[in-house]
């Protein structure tokens, strides 16, 4: 039989199978990804194959089936070692505020860079619009000018009053959705509006034990009442990306790379060098400055992190 794993504990996969009924798997034998070491060979999104033991709902996973992405996160004890969080995203949520608190534009462009990375194509939820004076809505518009047109949608909600969250409910019909944003932003109060049955506890930060260690954590993924499944992923405060080469790192700027096409040089960085196409499209207010500086500060390692 073919299922989509919806739960991964380590040892045993809760699969959804083909029939729509739910199976508990083990895995049997090694499942090795190219390349990178993982901890966990299957993760939430994996479509499997699997076999039932005889008369019980319990199986074994035979095969994994190729994966369109996945997204990781560097492990715990700083070895090479990376978990997989999950598996064949349809798109993620960036879910940000402009206000108590503002989310920095560093941190945004960040994760869209990884999500660049991942293939996983990313929305902006801007929640808490309830909140919003004129300053915020005139960044509100800032915002939206800047992401929408590289190619990332933005929305203005508020999960605590219910303000456009039927689009957010649209939007994830069928797909299978990944929730990120940094603690405070209101992701438990936005999952409890999607799945009231659910009542996950907001307010509640549960990254890091209080040996200073992160704790082991797996993504969530729950089944939406519209269709579609929404991976929550307590406690990942940032995905981690394998490795971007430097010289890479203008490629998961979609309106960076675009340009560079008319750079001078081709193996141009776009810092000084004569004839560059991007500083000119910064100068000339075509590319953001706030997403130049972004490039500039992950090129150069600089934490921007807030
Ligand atoms: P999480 O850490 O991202 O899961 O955030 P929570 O869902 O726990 O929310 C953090 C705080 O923000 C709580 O006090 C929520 O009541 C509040 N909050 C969440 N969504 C909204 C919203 O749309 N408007 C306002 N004003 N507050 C919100
Ligand atoms: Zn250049």
């Amino acid at each position: 039989m073919e299922g989509l794993v919806i739960k991964s504990t380590g040892s045993w996969y809760t699969i959804e199978g083909e029939d729509k009924k739910i199976y508990s798997c083990r895995i049997v034998g090694k499942f090795r990804i190219k390349d990178i070491k993982t901890t966990n060979p299957i993760a939430v999104g994996d479509r499997v194959k699997f076999e039932l033991e005889p008369d019980s709902e319990n199986g074994l996973i035979t095969a994994l089936l190729p994966r369109k992405n996945y997204i990781i996160r560097k492990s715990i004890n700083l070895s090479k070692q990376a978990q997989i969080i999950a598996a064949n995203l349809d798109q993620a949520f960036l879910i940000v505020t402009l206000s108590s608190p503002r989310t920095s534009l560093g941190f945004i462009d960040r994760f869209l860079v990884t999500a660049e990375a991942y293939s996983v194509p990313t929305s902006l939820i801007i929640n808490k619009v309830d909140l919003h004076d004129e300053e915020d809505h005139e960044f509100y518009l800032q915002l939206k000018s800047i992401y929408e047109k590289i190619g990332y949608p933005c929305f203005e909600v508020s999960a605590l009053e219910g303000i456009n969250m039927n689009l957010i409910s649209d939007l994830l019909k069928d797909k299978i959705t990944l929730f990120s944003g940094h603690s405070g932003v209101g992701k438990s109060t936005l999952i409890n509006y999607l799945l009231p049955n659910l009542d996950i506890k907001t307010g509640e930060i549960s990254d890091w034990s209080n040996k200073g260690q992160h704790t082991t954590t797996f993504a969530n993924m729950h089944p939406l009442p519209q269709g579609g499944y929404l991976i929550d992923t307590p406690g990942i405060r940032e995905l981690g990306v394998i490795d971007i080469e430097k010289a890479e790192l203008s490629h998961f700027f979609p309106e960076i790379f675009k340009i560079s096409e008319g750079c001078r040089f081709n193996n141009c960085q776009h810092f000084n060098e004569p004839g560059c196409a991007v500083l000119k499209a910064v100068e000339h207010g075509e590319i953001a400055i706030s997403r130049y500086e972004s490039y500039e500060s992950i090129y150069h390692g600089h934490d921007t992190r807030a």
